[in-house]
């Protein structure tokens, strides 16, 4: 076991008594993530997560960037582990950071000492390696304010450490610990972004595609399940709850005023998505509506969309530019996948002259001559549930 990945816990060490629930969510999490890529020990400790691969065939690099999305860490680094002596933490440090050693033109060393038994002060350990480091790489100079690089030693109780600066971690909380929603998932930019950032506060995702064939194509549906895909390395395995709508499309065009389609439309998917909630025990649902963005993300569009459901609706990008959105959709992965040229259900029966502001009554009024349990019950029925693994 020479090489180790590091991983700082982010906001869970605040949360007191929840904290060892947290810290196994995180640690169950994490163990998912690495199943196919060896056989690896996970476990805390003081704030810190190790992960030590446990035979000599582990992909330790495919699990550094595995480790890098999973929520709930702050920062992450790989560590070579020696013994804990003074000498054995320097020939270490020259030799795994050897590279950045003789390149960087400032450093200093930073030292941290768990193991109390440890005979040097962690300043004394710093000095002394630091003053090793500078005789034999003339081109160091030590800076303790902004130093370019920083070598970390760490003493703890099975073996010292020595590692480079952490690079930032995916942060947010362990998926899983603040419960579950279901996100209604389309093939735009938007909705896996939004997915995204639900996941990260801690929440479990199942996803909901409305699929409305044939006017969309086997395409588009292929589509949205390599999005589900693309966020598995973040949200852990996924479910995808297909629901038939074209019938409910159809019905709506036969008898819906035009400009209030989109919305009235929305409301069944609202309905929809709540019973999907219930079946699996979801507390909210997630949508990546953005306030002015298209006719049914007005102030009073989205406040009669919400008007069919008691479970808050979450919209974590209402308030961002496109080009926010189009960086995180870019960072996280699903961009080019989003902007596949395929067609959405939204896009398949849009009015000429949507309304910009529906009230509840007329929407009421709308739907006065429709049998909204039936409609609702028959979509449901006919949903289609795909497993997506990481
Ligand atoms: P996106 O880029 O996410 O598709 P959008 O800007 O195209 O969003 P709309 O098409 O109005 O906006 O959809 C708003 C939200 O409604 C989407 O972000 C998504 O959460 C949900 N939604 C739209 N179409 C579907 C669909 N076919 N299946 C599931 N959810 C959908
Ligand atoms: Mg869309």
């Amino acid at each position: 076991m020479e090489e180790i990945i590091l991983l700082k816990l982010g906001e869970l060490v605040l949360k007191g008594l929840n904290r060892r629930r947290f810290e196994d969510k995180l640690i169950a999490n994490a163990q998912r993530r690495l199943r196919a890529l060896g056989k690896f020990k996970v476990y805390t400790k003081q704030s810190t997560m190790y992960v030590e691969p446990q035979s000599p065939d582990c992909d330790m690099d495919r699990a550094y960037e595995a480790m890098s999305r999973v929520f709930g860490i702050v920062g992450l680094s790989r560590a070579r582990a020696c013994g804990k002596t003074k000498e054995e933490m320097l020939e270490a440090a020259c030799s795994y950071l050897g590279d950045e050693l003789s390149k960087a033109k400032t450093f200093k060393v930073e030292s941290k000492r768990a193991d109390k038994t440890f005979p040097m002060t962690s300043i004394q350990l710093s000095q002394w390696v630091g003053g090793e480091l500078d005789e034999r790489y003339p081109n160091l100079k030590v800076d303790v304010h902004s130093p370019e690089l920083t070598v970390h030693l760490e003493v703890r109780d099975a073996a010292a450490y020595v590692h480079a600066d952490p690079k930032p971690g995916a942060g947010g909380l362990p998926v899983g610990v603040n419960g579950r929603a279901v996100s209604l998932l389309s093939g735009g930019i938007d909705s896996p972004v939004a997915s995204w950032m639900i996941a990260k506060r801690g929440i479990a995702l199942d996803m909901v595609h409305f699929f409305s064939y044939p006017y969309t194509s086997e395409e588009a549906k292929e589509k949205v399940l390599t999005l589900a895909k693309e966020l598995t390395p973040w949200c852990g395995r996924l479910i995808v709850h297909v629901v038939p709508f074209t019938d409910i499309q159809e019905e709506l065009r036969r008898s819906c005023p035009e400009d209030l389609f989109t919305i009235i439309m929305r409301r069944f998917m609202m309905r929809i998505a709540a019973q999907v909630a219930g079946r699996v025990q979801a507390g909210a649902i997630v949508t990546g509506e953005c306030l002015g963005q298209v006719a049914s993300q007005t102030m009073e569009a989205m406040g009669v969309t919400s008007a069919v459901t008691d479970l808050p609706i979450l919209r974590p990008v209402v308030g961002m530019d496109k080009e926010e959105i189009v960086t995180i959709a870019r960072k996280i992965g699903t961009f080019e996948t989003s902007i596949l040229p395929y067609e959405d259900c939204c896009t398949v029966f849009t009015p000429r002259h949507p309304r910009l502001r529906p009230t509840e009554e007329e929407c009421r009024a709308a739907e006065a001559s429709l049998d909204i349990d039936a409609m609702v019950r028959a979509a449901v029925e006919g949903i289609e549930r795909i497993k997506i693994d990481p």
